[in-house]
């Protein structure tokens, strides 16, 4: 038992009951920690049909293999549970510090089920667990509720919390976990699990190690990722204003080489994700007015507004996740920001500029900032309220919304005065808040009138801010059991993991067609599902994406894994961990009724109608064979998505789930 722990806490809501759960080796060595630990588990234990919101279900809060190891970038926490937002499976990851604090508590993960009568906290140390009263943090924002849990329950340590906002409270579907003061696992409405439960919060306070099988070997590998990383840099004269030129070059190539994973890791080092705010106006990468515009209807003027030049402008420090030697993130100051209600805020990323500027054509960076900040208090993803907003517009342009809907509020595309106010009715579930408070879908569907028409979403959740008729890749990830997700990966991602120099299966890449010649093949398919496994299996060590994308060349995953827990198993022996994990999210979702074929990407995601303008204008994804032959290399039916018996068997998966 290296590595890992070998247990897991088990606390049921209603009863109050809290005991531990010991894990055999086998299913570590069969899952990992993480997320696959996690879909080993709520597989297992999530009866067939039960209700997202109900005491059925489980919310599993799980660490990494890798994490509290000594390796780097490995840091990262997951929430797992089935998601009432798709009703399928649902995870969300995040970053911060509380992920090495559940291992110091000497668990893998944390399983909540039942329903707590009044509101509660987890409160755990390494001596054991109890639940507390939270009535006097309910109702509290998230800041504020981790400041006050923090300062209640400190020792000679900080603790570490993990808290719901008002968001997660009214069980708004598109609502997520908030630590650190605004990193948030946002995705998949697992803040709403967690209000369902009555559980406020989270607070960890351990202190234990976790053993491993060579740790002079990790330190050594651990010395030589970081020094590489800390060497590389960006030339002094790069600068924010240089990505849309970036983008144009990016969008006039006709094919897309291989590349080095370290440039990604220089980048973020820089400037972090909000790069993209202007390099993806000029290459097609961010959707603009609710998916069906262009750089035409967000010109220059407008979207040279949120250069991350300026972005960085407001950063008064640094931010790292746990073990992190990237540092992608920033504490930024907005205190003149729309009357100084809030002091700081995270440095937003990418996906927040671009779901509040350009998808509703806002240009407004300060706006972006303070709906950052408000959005992480309340505990809100904002890519799925960026969405719904984008909708809410849409149907208020279209008459199908009107003042007497919204209370009032006049909504207009780039009106940051209006989305404000229409998320402040989201978060408190007032009035036309109160549809919205639960995404697109559901929005359009209480709407009516056609509403549909403008709602885009795959499976039930909103996407992410990443057009995949840029890098027809992404479009097969959207078709994920968790619909529509962009971190896991797309081309341009594999070509710089390298995966090839270790994987026999996957495909080499000198040069990678584009969208407009893309042609789905089998070795299309193969690199998708390469993808696939090696996130799982980043996701199952607790590593981040931006080191995932730094290549086998310079963060080597099969490495760091067999140096923590003496294995010693090849690469293609850890990338079929990472097809058993897939297997099983895709058999979770059989198993509560999910149709495979409702989670592929439609409409103007896919360029159905075409853009009219921009980099990808005329542009259409033939997504059905793109997904078949991704489903066929999987060894699941091209027809239904559902694994076959073969492949159930060649994993083991009919020894390893019921
Ligand atoms: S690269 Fe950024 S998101 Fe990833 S672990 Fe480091 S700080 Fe966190």
């Amino acid at each position: 038992m290296k590595g890992y722990m070998g247990r897991v806490l088990r606390v049921d809501l209603t009863t109050g009951d809290i005991r531990h759960e010991d894990i055999s080796d086998e299913v570590y060595e069969s899952f990992l920690s993480g997320v696959g630990l996690g879909a080993y588990y709520l597989f297992n234990h999530i009866p067939a049909g039960a209700d997202p919101l109900g005491p059925e279900n489980i919310l599993g809060i799980v660490s990494g293999v890798l994490t509290n190891t000594g390796s780097l970038v490995t840091g990262r926490w997951m929430a797992v549970c089935k998601s009432p937002l798709t009703g399928g499976w649902g995870d969300a990851n995040c970053g911060g510090t509380l992920a090495p604090a559940i291992k110091q508590c000497g668990v893998d993960a944390i399983f909540f089920s039942g329903i707590s009568e009044k509101p509660v906290y987890l409160y755990m140390d390494s001596e054991g667990a109890e639940l507390r009263d939270a009535a006097h943090v309910w109702g509290k924002d998230a800041v504020e509720a981790e400041e006050l849990l923090e300062e209640e329950c400190k020792t000679n340590k900080k603790p570490k919390v993990a808290v719901i906002g008002q968001a997660g409270e009214n069980k708004s579907l598109i609502s997520g976990i908030v630590n650190d003061a605004g990193r948030i696992s946002a995705r998949s409405g697992v803040g709403a699990v967690m209000g369902s439960k009555n559980l406020k919060a989270i607070v960890l306070q351990g202190s234990g190690r976790t053993e491993i099988a060579d740790g002079e070997g990790m330190k050594a590998y651990s010395k030589e990722v970081g020094t590489k990383i800390k060497n590389a840099n960006l030339p002094k004269f790069f600068k924010g204003w240089l990505f849309p030129y970036m983008g144009t070059l990016m969008s006039k190539q006709k094919k897309v080489s291989a590349m080095d994973g370290m440039l990604a890791a220089m980048i973020n080092k820089k400037f972090g994700t909000c790069v993209v705010n202007t390099l993806g106006m000029t290459n097609g990468d961010c959707p603009v007015k609710n998916w069906g515009g262009s750089v035409v209807d967000f010109k220059k003027k407008k979207y040279k507004k949120l250069n991350p030049d300026n972005v960085l402008a407001r950063e008064t420090k640094k931010y790292s996740c746990s073990s992190c030697v990237i540092g992608c993130g920033g504490i930024c100051d907005i205190s003149d920001v729309r009357g100084g209600k809030y002091k700081h805020t995270h440095k937003p990323e990418y996906e927040t500029c671009s779901s509040f500027g350009c998808l509703s054509l806002n240009d407004d960076l300060d706006a972006i900032f303070y709906i950052n900040e408000m959005l992480n208090r309340a505990g809100m993803d904002t890519i799925s309220a960026g969405n719904t907003v984008a909708f809410a517009i849409e149907c208020f342009e279209n008459g199908i919304l009107t003042e007497a809907d919204t209370g009032g509020i006049r909504l207009k595309w780039g009106d940051a005065d209006a989305i404000i106010a229409l998320l402040e009715k989201m978060i408190n579930r007032e009035g036309i808040g109160d549809f919205l408070a639960d995404g697109v879908k559901v929005a359009s569907e209480r709407i009516g009138k056609n509403a549909g028409q403008f709602a885009v979403h795959v499976g039930g959740q909103e996407p992410g801010m990443h057009d995949p008729k840029m890098d027809p890749l992404l479009g097969i990830h959207f078709s994920d059991p968790t619909p529509g997700r962009h971190t896991i990966g797309g081309a341009v991602y594999y070509n710089a993991m390298h995966l090839w120099k270790e994987v026999s299966w996957a495909p080499a890449v000198t040069k990678y067609p584009k969208s407009e010649e893309y042609i789905p093949s089998d070795k299309e398919a193969l690199k998708s599902i390469a993808t696939t496994a090696y996130k799982l299996l980043t996701d199952g060590s607790g590593g981040c994406f931006f080191a995932m994308i730094l290549g086998v060349d310079h963060w080597n995953l099969f490495k760091m894994l067999n140096l923590a827990t003496g294995w010693n198993l090849s690469a293609d022996d850890y990338m079929k961990i990472g097809k058993r994990i897939q297997t099983v999210r895709q058999l979770f979702n059989m198993k509560h009724g999910v149709e495979s074929r409702d989670y592929i990407p439609r409409g103007r995601v896919i360029g159905d109608p075409p853009l009219s303008g921009g980099a990808l204008k005329g542009i259409s994804l033939d997504i059905e064979e793109m997904v078949r032959l991704t489903w066929k290399n999987f060894g699941w039916d091209e027809k239904t998505g559902v694994p076959k018996d073969e492949v159930i068997r060649e994993l083991n998966l009919n020894e390893l789930v019921k």
